[in-house]
């Protein structure tokens, strides 16, 4: 198998890599249920942080309430795991994959009475998501032909593993097709986000971006770019947009934990303004990076140093 990290955090232990096994007849590999987090430790002028480390693991409760999924570690212990499995592996900077899931609890599809989650945290190295020239050049995307989760069946709010069966087809058809990336519609037919990555679009020094109704998930990222945004003085605005306002736009980014803020240079093979990193979108990418050298300072208390 693949291995990523010397250790690894599993049911309140550190282990060895390969020493974290579950069982086949595991229920979230049968019914994907699990939730989990993804988690960017940066290399910063305060040491190894986590970036809103706190919040994300609020998000992993969230997920986990929203389908009544007990987690049987509390807070403080799920962010002292992230912590350890990053430290114990002597990473300065790193990813943290959190991800609570019901294991071996017996095949109906609602589990006993009593089962609880099991729980692993991993950390381990991991650089641009959508490759490093892109943070310049950008990316080429589509909208898919597969609609983002209606509301009212999978809930997008949550950050669970079923979830990521529609990433899948709007990232895999993407691909397919000669683009880098996907985004995805609502069943409005409207604008909602990319397979694991948000979406914003800068149109007359305005930056907007589609809100918690269009199927999205809230990103981390999304909240800090809007905080960010405002602090440099633009206006940021959540509104509904339609398919071609993003053809229309004068730049389009793109945003989440492993993306960090993507530009996009095409939509459907149309230019985005000048097809390449808009002004707008390198401020806030040097905002955004800013926040890990202390040229942005953190003003919210963003970056958790790990200890
Ligand atoms: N949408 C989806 C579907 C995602 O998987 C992610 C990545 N977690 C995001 C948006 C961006 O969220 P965040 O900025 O919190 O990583």
């Amino acid at each position: 198998a693949a291995k990523t990290a010397e250790y690894i955090w599993f049911n309140g232990a550190i282990m060895p890599w390969g020493d974290a096994k579950v069982h086949v007849m595991s229920h979230a590999l049968h019914y994907g249920t699990s939730v989990f987090e993804g988690i960017r430790v940066y290399d910063t002028h305060l040491g190894p942080a986590g970036f809103r480390l706190t919040d994300h693991v609020q998000r992993l409760f969230d997920s986990a309430k929203i389908y009544r999924m007990p987690i049987p570690y509390s807070f403080d212990e799920v962010m002292q795991a992230c912590s350890d499995c990053v430290l114990k592996n002597k990473l300065t900077s790193a990813y943290i994959r959190p991800l609570a899931f019901y294991g071996d609890v017996g095949m109906g599809i609602t589990p006993p009475k009593g089962a609880v989650c099991d729980l692993l945290v991993a950390g381990f190295p991991w650089g641009a998501y959508l490759g490093e020239d892109s943070m310049e050049a950008g990316v080429d995307v589509a909208v898919t032909s597969w609609n983002r989760l209606a509301p009212n069946t999978i809930p997008t709010g949550a950050k669970a593993g079923g979830n990521y069966l529609s990433s899948l087809q709007i990232s895999t058809e993407a691909k397919r097709n000669g683009f880098d990336e996907g985004i995805a519609l609502d069943t409005n037919g409207l604008v909602s986000e990319g397979a694991g990555a948000n979406l914003f679009v800068v149109k007359n020094n305005k930056i907007y971006t589609p809100p918690s109704s269009a199927s999205i998930l809230m990103g981390l990222t999304r909240d800090t770019i809007m905080v960010l945004g405002r602090e440099m003085g633009y206006e940021v605005i959540e509104e509904a947009m339609s398919r071609e306002f993003l053809y229309l736009a004068d730049e389009v980014f793109m945003t989440g934990t492993a993306a960090e803020i993507v530009p996009v240079r095409s939509v459907d093979r149309i230019d985005i303004g000048a097809a390449k990193r808009g002004p707008v979108t390198k401020k806030v990418q040097q905002s955004f990076f800013g926040l890990f050298t202390g040229e942005t300072e953190d003003k919210w208390g963003w970056l958790e140093p790990l200890k």
